[in-house]
């Protein structure tokens, strides 16, 4: 158990936090290693989802009423950062079901509640939520797939790419313009509205999906909004408050994986007739990396304690953002140098951590992004249009 947890989570949190580090460790972590890093099928995947869910995962911070345990957002990002610990890979896939899990609750009409969240938290369901299209990245005010009113129905047509959890989404939330200054969320379900899905081999990360979705006037009743007529861009920007912490404790965890493999190796290893832990340099960089780490959760949780008090924090947030997955990269590659040349192997999974880590700080607006936000914060002077 990470030292000083106790001040921010009471006995049956603790517990809880335990009860999935042992999961973690004993069950799903070998099934990992037997599995590799290929893509894992829908099957399968669903398997880890619902088993994740038994422990809190994405169900823990959703109201009861909703189907959920009505637990603390600061307990779900603690959660999130055992299971990135384990497997980025899961922790992103969980993150997006997360995200919609929350947007439904908050914004879709009852029939769409009813209808895909209880099986969404119980970890049967996969979700997307697709903002960034091939020419829309940073800028997400700028998004082209269009939604056009014909009756009673939607007509889309468009693409999106990096859309997590494409090739699994048993629906997909898509950002839509309806108007020349209007975007407006629509839900798509893979059944009745039919998508293209095109997976996307990257460096890392490659076992869960990240996809292009293609959209060739796909009619949707017009109930299937989401929200608001208009309010997308509002609400896209309220759901990445509360992403952001989370994709921060993805990166500090894969971080902390990182220094607990670092500290072993450099008890083991010997040069120079001593532990390379006993070289200064070495135990300098485990100081960096263990501070940093914290650091970083600090950040995260006091984001997530302010979510549950119900205070705005985007500032927060985009700070818990930015050095949770910037610090995940320095530490990753610190990981990578204290084992030498075996760092650079896949005999030591330090290998592929540092190469996951180097996604982190770019999805749910990069960390170039984060720190413009941090600075309109300060100053009230924003960097946007
Ligand atoms: C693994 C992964 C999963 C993802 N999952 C999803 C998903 O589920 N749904 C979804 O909609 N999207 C998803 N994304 C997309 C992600 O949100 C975008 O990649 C991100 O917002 C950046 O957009 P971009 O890649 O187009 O880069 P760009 O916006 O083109 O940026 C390129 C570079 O320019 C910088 N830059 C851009 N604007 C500015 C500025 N104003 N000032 C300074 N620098 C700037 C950026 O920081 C970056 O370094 C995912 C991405 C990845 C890698």
């Amino acid at each position: 158990m990470i030292g000083g947890l106790d001040i921010f989570f009471d006995k049956a949190e603790l517990a809880a936090i335990e009860s999935l580090r042992r999961y973690l460790d004993e069950q799903l972590e070998p099934e990992l290693a037997a599995h590799g890093e290929d893509f894992v099928p829908k099957d399968k995947m669903q398997s880890w989802t619902q088993k994740l869910a038994e422990f809190g995962l994405v169900n823990a911070p959703q109201p009861e009423s909703a189907g959920g345990l009505g637990l603390s957002w600061k307990l779900h990002v603690q959660l999130i950062e055992e299971l990135a610990y384990s497997s980025g890979d899961l922790a992103i896939a969980a993150l997006v079901n997360g995200s919609a899990a929350s947007m439904l609750v908050k914004l879709a009409p009852e029939h769409i509640k009813t209808r895909y969240l209880p099986r969404l938290l119980a970890g049967e369901l996969f979700a997307s939520v697709g903002i960034s299209e091939p020419d829309v990245g940073s800028d997400v005010a700028a998004a082209k797939t269009r939604a056009v009113r014909d009756g009673d129905h939607w007509v889309i047509s468009g693409e999106k790419t990096w859309i997590t959890n494409g090739e699994y989404s048993d629906f997909f939330i898509c950002t839509c313009r309806t108007g020349e200054n209007e975007l407006t969320h629509i839900l798509l379900d893979r059944n009745e509205h039919p998508y293209e899905v095109r997976g996307i081999p990257k460096i890392a990360l490659n076992r869960q999906s990240t996809s292009q979705v293609f959209l060739d006037d796909v009619r949707v009743p017009v109930e299937n909004t989401i929200g608001e007529i208009g309010s997308g861009l509002k609400n896209t920007l309220t759901l990445f408050e509360r992403a952001r912490v989370h994709v921060g404790s993805w990166g500090y965890g894969m971080a902390r994986r990182a220094l607990d493999e670092s500290i072993k190796y450099a008890i083991d290893r010997s040069q120079h007739g001593k532990p390379i832990a006993g070289h200064q340099l070495i135990a300098e960089k485990l100081a960096v990396m263990a501070t940093e780490i914290d650091a970083a959760r600090l950040l995260s949780l006091r984001a997530a304690g302010m979510i549950d008090a119900g205070q705005r924090c985007d500032k927060e947030c985009a700070m818990a953002k930015w050095y949770g997955t910037e610090i995940a990269v320095s530490a990753t590659r610190q990981a990578v140098q204290i084992h030498g040349g075996n760092g650079v192997t896949k005999e030591f999974i330090v290998e592929r951590l540092a190469r996951e880590a180097m996604i982190a700080p770019i999805p749910d607006g990069t960390t170039e992004i984060q720190k413009l936000l941090i600075g309109r914060s300060l100053t009230g002077v924003s960097a946007f249009r």
